[in-house]
C-alpha cells in the first residue's frame, strides 16, 4: 500500500499483470490481479487465498527461537514482537493518536509557516496515518489467524478514515499553502506540487457540505472494495474428478492429489493447481469444468458490488467537476486523459489484432489435428494447445525447466544478482519474530550504511492473500524511518523433503515483485514519506519491475543460479534459447488479451453508470479484441480485483510495458549484471522516487523521449 493524502492514492500493494491466455499461470479470472492499490477511493485489498493443494503442508514448527533483539540505537522493524491482536490495535491507535497530535502542533503554529514548523510535520503526521493504512492492509492478506485479518479489515477503515479526513482538511490545506518553498530543493517543491494538487483532488477546496458528503462517500468506497475483494478470495471454487481425469499431469501434481475416501480427486481454481490442468490435463471437459469455475468466481455476490463501486466513484467524479471517473483517475497519470487511454488502448488493439488472428489460425490447425471438424479453439484449449504447438514446433516443454529452479537456488540466485548489479548486501535476520514462522526477514546494507528491511512470505498457506504482491509496510523517511516492505506470493518450495521446482513463470513473477521492492528501498532514502519509493506516477510503476523480468530471460544471468537440482549443471544456453523463442509465439494474442482487459477496466468508467451494464460491457469488447471466442456462462468483471484497485486504469500494465522495453535497450545485452549501467539506472530512475515526474527520469536515462520502437519490435517477435 502506499499513499498519498487524497482518496485516490493510497497504494496498497503492486503486483503482477492477470495471468494471460496461453501462460498457463492462470485466466485473468483466477489470478485476479494483485493489487494495487489504492485507497479509499480506489481501494484495492488483495485477496487471500484460499486453501489449496500446498496449503496443508505448512512450513515446519520452527525450532524454539532465541528472541531477536534490534542494536541499540536502531528502530525495530515491523512486527517485532509478534503482538497478539489487542496489543496490535492499540499499537495502531497509538500511532494514529501521533498522527493527529502532530497536526494539532501544526495547526497551532501562530506566526510565520515554516517548512520545519509545517511542512516538516505534516510528513511526521502523514508518516504515522499511513504506516497504519499499510500495516493492517498487509496484515488482512497474510496473518494465519482469520479474526486478526478480521480485526485488521477495521483498522485498515479507521485509518484510511483518518486519511481521507486529512485530504479534505481545509486548515491543513491552507497552511500547507502558505509555506513559502520557493528556494526548496528541487524534491521539496515537487512533493508541495503534488500535495497541494492532490488535496484539491480529494476536493479540499470544496465548501463544507460538498466535503461532507465527499467524506461519507469516501468512507463508503473502502468498504465497498473491501467488500469486492473479500467476496473474490472467500469464493474459492472447488470441483471433482476422476483419478482418470488426472492423465497428461507431471507426476508430482499427480501425487499431489490423491483421490479421497470417495474415489474422488478434488481440484481447486487457484493457481498451483489451475496452471497445470489448464495447461496439461489431457481431458478438454476437465480443463472447460475447472476454468468455468474461475470466470464465475466472485458470481453473483460482486454484480452488485461493482455497480456501487461504480456510481460511488461517478459521484465523487461528478462532485469534483469532471464528467467520469476515468476522466478523474487518469488525469494524475502519465497518460493524462481518458482519451489518451483509449487511443492507446485501440493502438494495442491495432497493432495485434491481425497477428493474433494468425496465431489463433495456428492454434486452430494444431487442434484440427485431434479433431478435423473443430471450427474454433476455445479458451480452455488455449493454454494446452499453445504448449503442443511449443513442444513440437519449437522443441520446447516448460518442464525441462524446472528441474533447474529449485527454490531455495532461484531465491538466493536473485539476492547474488541483485547484490551485484546495485553493490548492496542482505542480511538475514535470524529468528526475527514476524506473523508467521514461514516468513523471512532481511536487512539491506549499502556499504555498512543500512537501508531498508524487507520480508519474505513466499509460500501459501490458508486464508493468506493468492496472489503475488509487493507490499509496503513503511515508506522510507529520512530520520524518521526505514524503508520496510514484504513480498506476499505463493510459490512452489517451503516443504519440508520438496526442492520446490518452480515454473519459469514463477521465477519471473518473483524478479518482478522483488524490481518492486527494490525500486522501494532505493527510492526510499529521501525525505518526503508520501512521495517515496514506489510512488511515481501509477502508470509508470510497473515499468521497473517490468524491465527486471528481462534478467530471467538471459542465459549468462540465468546460469548464476539456475543449475539442476540433482546434477548441479548450469541450464544450457540452447535450453533458454529455445524458451525465448517458444516464448515469442502467442505474444500477439497474450497481448490482444490484456488490451482487453485495459478496455474493460476503462469502459465501465467513461460513462455514467446509468448506461453501465458490465455484463454486455464485457460481451460487447470481446469480440474486439481477441480472436477466441468468449466463455458461455462466465462473468469475468467478478473477480477482475483490478476493477476495484486500479479502477479504470488497468491499461498500466502495456503502458508501463512500452516504456520498460524501452528502458531495457540502453542494458549491455552482453552483460546484464554490469555495475556501472545499473548505477546509473539506479541513480536517474528508481532513487528519486516519486520527487519528479517519470517522463524526466526516463527521459534523463535514456537521453531522449521514450518511444514505440521497442515495443513493437518485442511484439513483432524480433527480441
Ligand atoms: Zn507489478
Amino acid at each position: 500500500m502506499f499513499s498519498s493524502v487524497r482518496p485516490v492514492h493510497l497504494l496498497l500493494a503492486l503486483c503482477f499483470v492477470v495471468g494471460t491466455l496461453d501462460r498457463g499461470v492462470a485466466s485473468a479470472q483466477a489470478v485476479t490481479e494483485g493489487g494495487l492499490v489504492t485507497s479509499r477511493v480506489a481501494r484495492s485489498a488483495p485477496r487471500a487465498a484460499a486453501p489449496s493443494r500446498r496449503t496443508s503442508r505448512r512450513a515446519p514448527a520452527p525450532a524454539p527461537r532465541k528472541p531477536w533483539l534490534p542494536k541499540p540505537g536502531v528502530a525495530p522493524p515491523f512486527f517485532s514482537g509478534r503482538p497478539p491482536i489487542k496489543t496490535y490495535r492499540l499499537n495502531a491507535e497509538g500511532e494514529l493518536k501521533l498522527a493527529q497530535a502532530a497536526i494539532d502542533r501544526m495547526l497551532a503554529v501562530k506566526g510565520p509557516r515554516t517548512m520545519q514548523n509545517t511542512v516538516l510535520v505534516y510528513n511526521e503526521a502523514m508518516t504515522h496515518g499511513e504506516n497504519v493504512a499499510y500495516q493492517s492492509h498487509l496484515l488482512e492478506a497474510v496473518h494465519p489467524d482469520s479474526a486478526f485479518r478480521a480485526d485488521c479489515e477495521k483498522i485498515s477503515q479507521t485509518s484510511n478514515k483518518f486519511l481521507d479526513d486529512l485530504s479534505l482538511n481545509r486548515k491543513v490545506y491552507d497552511a500547507l499553502k502558505s509555506v513559502d518553498v520557493s528556494n526548496a530543493d528541487a524534491a521539496t517543491q515537487y512533493f508541495m506540487m503534488r500535495t497541494l494538487r492532490d488535496f484539491r483532488r480529494a476536493g479540499v477546496d470544496k465548501d463544507e457540505a460538498t466535503r461532507k458528503e465527499m467524506a461519507g462517500i469516501y468512507e463508503d468506497l473502502v468498504k465497498t472494495g473491501q467488500d469486492f475483494d473479500r467476496n473474490i478470495r472467500t469464493d474459492s471454487r472447488k470441483i471433482q474428478v476422476t483419478p482418470d481425469d488426472l492423465a497428461g499431469l507431471p507426476d508430482d501434481f499427480v501425487k499431489g492429489h490423491p483421490a479421497g475416501s470417495d474415489g474422488k480427486v478434488t481440484l481447486s481454481i487457484e493457481t498451483p493447481d489451475y496452471g497445470p490442468v489448464i495447461r496439461y490435463a489431457q481431458k478438454t471437459g476437465v480443463r472447460e469444468k475447472l476454468m468455468h469455475e474461475s470466470m464465475n468466481r466472485g458470481y453473483p455476490a460482486n454484480m452488485a458490488v461493482l455497480d456501487s463501486l461504480l456510481s460511488k466513484r461517478y459521484r465523487v467524479a461528478r462532485m469534483l467537476g469532471y464528467d467520469t471517473w476515468a476522466d478523474y483517475i487518469t488525469e494524475d497519470k502519465m497518460i493524462g486523459t481518458a482519451k489518451n487511454a483509449a487511443d492507446f488502448i485501440t493502438r494495442l488493439n491495432d497493432t495485434t489484432m491481425r497477428r493474433a488472428q494468425e496465431e489463433y489460425a495456428v492454434y486452430l490447425k494444431r487442434k484440427q489435428e485431434d479433431d478435423p471438424s473443430s471450427t474454433q479453439v476455445n479458451r480452455w484449449e488455449i493454454s494446452y494447445y499453445g504448449r503442443l504447438i511449443r513442444k513440437r514446433d519449437f522443441d520446447f516443454d516448460p518442464q525441462e525447466v524446472r528441474p533447474y529452479f529449485a527454490f531455495e537456488s532461484v531465491k538466493q540466485g536473485l539476492l547474488d544478482v541483485t547484490s551485484t548489479m546495485y553493490g548492496i548486501t542482505y542480511k538475514k535476520i535470524a529468528n526475527a519474530p514476524v506473523w508467521d514462522p514461514s516468513v523471512d526477514a532481511y536487512e539491506v546494507y549499502d556499504g555498512a550504511k543500512l537501508i531498508g528491511r524487507f520480508y519474505f512470505d513466499l509460500h501459501p498457506r490458508p486464508g493468506k492473500y493468492n496472489h503475488a504482491a509487493k507490499f509496503t509496510v513503511r515508506q522510507g523517511s529520512k530520520g524518521l524511518q526505514l524503508p520496510e516492505h514484504a513480498l506476499v506470493c505463493n510459490f512452489s518450495g517451503g516443504k519440508p523433503g520438496d526442492p520446490g521446482l518452480m515454473e519459469h513463470a514463477e521465477v519471473q513473477t518473483f524478479f518482478h515483485e522483488f524490481g518492486h521492492l527494490l525500486h522501494a528501498i532505493f527510492g526510499g532514502q529521501g525525505q518526503w514519506e508520501p512521495i517515496a519509493g514506489t510512488a511515481t506516477e501509477r502508470d509508470f510503476v510497473e515499468a521497473p519491475s517490468q524491465m527486471f523480468e528481462e534478467w530471467v530471460w538471459d542465459p549468462k544471468v540465468l546460469q548464476t543460479f539456475a543449475k539442476h537440482y540433482k546434477t548441479g549443471e548450469p541450464i544450457p544456453t540452447e535450453l533458454v534459447q529455445k524458451m525465448r523463442r517458444a516464448d515469442a509465439f502467442g505474444r500477439a494474442l497474450q497481448v490482444a488479451t490484456q488490451a482487453f482487459y485495459s478496455a474493460v477496466s476503462l469502459n465501465l468508467y467513461n460513462k455514467p453508470p446509468i448506461q453501465v451494464s458490465s455484463d454486455a460491457v464485457v460481451a460487447e469488447l470481446e469480440p474486439k479484441y481477441t480472436p477466441v471466442p468468449p466463455m458461455p456462462d462466465s462473468h469475468m468483471q467478478t473477480s477482475f480485483g483490478h476493477l476495484d484497485g486500479y479502477s479504470a486504469y488497468y491499461y498500466t500494465y502495456m503502458w508501463s510495458l512500452v516504456i520498460s522495453k524501452d528502458m531495457f535497450s540502453q542494458f549491455d545485452k552482453s552483460d546484464l549484471l554490469n555495475p556501472t549501467i545499473a548505477g546509473r539506472y539506479r541513480n536517474v530512475v528508481l532513487s528519486p522516487g516519486g520527487t519528479r515526474p517519470a517522463k524526466d527520469m526516463v527521459h534523463d536515462f535514456l537521453g531522449r523521449d521514450y518511444d514505440f520502437q521497442q515495443f513493437d519490435a518485442w511484439l513483432a517477435g524480433r527480441n
